[in-house]
């Protein structure tokens, strides 16, 4: 099962992670949107970690760190704000206690649903999406045992569909107004999302 004080190393590895690669996610966000990509996640992270670190009950149960990680992305600007503020803000109404991989599952799945419904887009659309959508049919559809097999099987699943953005004309956000010029370029938001599920490796 997965614990709190699990998800809280899990939110903190991703949060070094994405320190590490801002400039790179920033470099992406420059050649297919503002360049404001870096920042705007980098920042939230960074508030997350501190109201993590503020809070001695967010070791409890997953859903409380979850919770904590979307009011920060909530006060963060950029389209990506509101969307990984709802993303983890689901993931925060999960259970209150150490989560099955069912329980994964669910709580994914609802995440997922929503971002889709909010920023209106579907896979092969270039965002986010195209890394949330095929992590969460890992986890909800995966044999897995334990958390640690589930994530790992959705981080996967989720770095393919990272890639699978290379390519393709994107539908949705600012890199939609580029056309062509942008389909080389990897969708930031979704190689964000590769990089959380992979932290949960070091965890
Ligand atoms: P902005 O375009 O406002 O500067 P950000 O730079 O904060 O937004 O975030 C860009 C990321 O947001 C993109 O890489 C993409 O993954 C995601 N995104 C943009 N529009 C949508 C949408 N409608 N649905 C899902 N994700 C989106
Ligand atoms: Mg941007
Ligand atoms: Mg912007």
């Amino acid at each position: 099962e997965l614990s709190g004080e699990a998800a809280k190393a899990w939110l903190t590895v991703f949060s070094d992670r994405v320190a590490a690669g801002v400039d790179e996610l920033t470099d992406l966000d420059r050649r297919a949107g503002d360049g404001d990509f870096g920042w705007n996640i980098g920042s939230a992270l960074e508030r997350a970690r501190a109201g993590l670190d503020d809070d001695d009950r967010t070791g409890e149960n997953p859903a409380r760190v979850f919770q904590t990680v979307s009011d920060a992305f909530l006060a963060s600007g950029g389209t990506s704000g509101p969307l990984f503020g709802l993303w983890f803000g689901r993931l925060g109404a999960g259970p209150e206690r150490p989560w099955s991989v069912v329980d994964l599952g669910a709580a994914f799945g609802t995440a997922t649903e929503a971002v889709r419904r909010l920023g209106g887009a579907e896979v092969g659309h270039k965002t986010m999406v195209d890394a949330m959508v095929p992590a969460t049919d890992a986890l909800t559809s995966g044999t897995s045992d334990t958390w640690r097999e589930a994530v790992a099987e959705a981080a996967r699943a989720a770095r393919a569909g990272a890639d699978s953005t290379g390519g393709m004309i994107a539908r949705r956000g600012r890199a939609s107004y580029l056309g062509e010029r942008a389909q080389d370029v990897l969708d930031p938001g979704a190689v964000a999302v590769a990089w959380f599920f992979e932290a949960a490796e070091d965890v």
